[in-house]
């Protein structure tokens, strides 16, 4: 058993790890500002036992007391809406959050896990990106104050782990989604399937050739958690290979949503990447991890999820 401190808690990615920590016998001290986050994603963690919550912005000096194994840094705002209405605390958190998160790791003895970003590789002039790539990033461009505060991440990371020894590990996260994705949160994922269930028009950015490729928060979490207790520092990519147009994507959702709604074409964010996929090579060779949900699934367990709560 580990004692785990996850910042971004209360977001997509950071409320499925800690269900996934306490499942396995974790504890976990959970901390997130709820910028992006919502009380909602842990409302049903609050009298577990092995469940703290901290309402703290991490950019700010960070202390845990008591003993803690691993520090693991989720927290973000990872949608382009929300990084590009939060410049400056974006970079805040992937700056100056990710060194007093390592501070407290360094101070505690503990593992500590980056979550970083395919944004690394920009618009990516290698496909699909293996992490040997170095990326093609606008560093003054608007996706920059999301893209150049993980690559900063990244670089503090790896300097803790040369300069101070720290024992780090570093995923590259590709698209994620799932329940508990904010209907609101702009995303393509999201708001075509909020478009589809509510009879609106999906709105498809550009001609919707652009390429991602979209993991189930099931299979993306436990590859995190295979990178964590593995020996491998990364950076590795955790994402699914599987790669659709955001065109495609739109056609399958209302597929699975058996929605009438029209596809509507709008302007394409500037800097919007043409194309993603992870190369996965070594996850699949030294974590033995491979995603195993299918994009029809996934949406159809995530469209379930948003119905619901839609309804609410
Ligand atoms: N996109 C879209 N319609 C939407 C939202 C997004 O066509 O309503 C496109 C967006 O331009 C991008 C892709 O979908 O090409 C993925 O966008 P998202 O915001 O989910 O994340 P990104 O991968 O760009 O970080």
């Amino acid at each position: 058993m580990s004692r785990v401190v996850v910042t971004g808690a209360a977001g997509f990615l950071g409320s499925h790890l800690c269900d996934a920590l306490l499942a396995r016998g974790d504890e976990v001290v959970g901390i997130d500002n709820l910028v992006t986050g919502d009380l909602s994603n842990i409302e049903h963690l609050f009298g577990v036992p092995g469940f703290t919550y901290v309402k703290h912005d991490v950019s700010s000096y960070v202390w845990v007391p008591g003993p803690v194994d691993a520090v693991l840094h989720f927290a973000s705002p990872a949608s382009p809406k929300d990084y590009l209405e939060m410049p400056i605390q974006t970079l805040k958190v992937g700056s100056l959050g990710t060194h007093n998160t390592l501070g407290l790791a360094k101070e505690k003895g503990a593992r500590f896990f980056l979550a970083s970003t395919s944004e690394v590789y920009g618009d990516p002039q290698v496909h699909p990106q293996p992490e040997t790539y170095w990326g093609h990033v606008n560093p003054v461009g608007p996706r920059g104050v999301y893209d150049e505060a993980k690559r900063f991440a990244e670089a503090m990371t790896m300097a803790y782990h040369r300069y101070h020894r720290l024992d780090v590990r570093i995923a590259r996260i590709f698209n994620t989604y799932g329940p508990r994705l904010r209907p609101g949160d702009g995303r393509v994922v999201s708001n075509f399937l909020v478009q589809a269930l509510t009879g609106k028009p999906l709105t498809v950015y550009g001609d919707g050739r652009q390429t991602r490729s979209f993991c189930y928060v099931d299979d993306e979490i436990r590859g995190f958690l295979a990178l964590l207790d593995s020996e491998h520092t990364g950076p590795m990519n955790i994402g699914n290979p599987g790669e659709f147009t955001v065109l495609a994507l739109a056609e399958l959702v209302l597929d699975v949503t058996n929605s009438g709604s029209e596809i509507v074409f709008e302007p394409l964010p500037v800097d919007d990447p043409t194309v993603r996929q992870p190369d996965i090579s070594q996850a699949r060779r030294l974590l033995g991890w491979e995603p195993v949900v299918e994009l029809r699934e996934g949406l159809t367990r995530t469209a379930e999820w948003l119905a619901r709560v839609l309804e609410r």
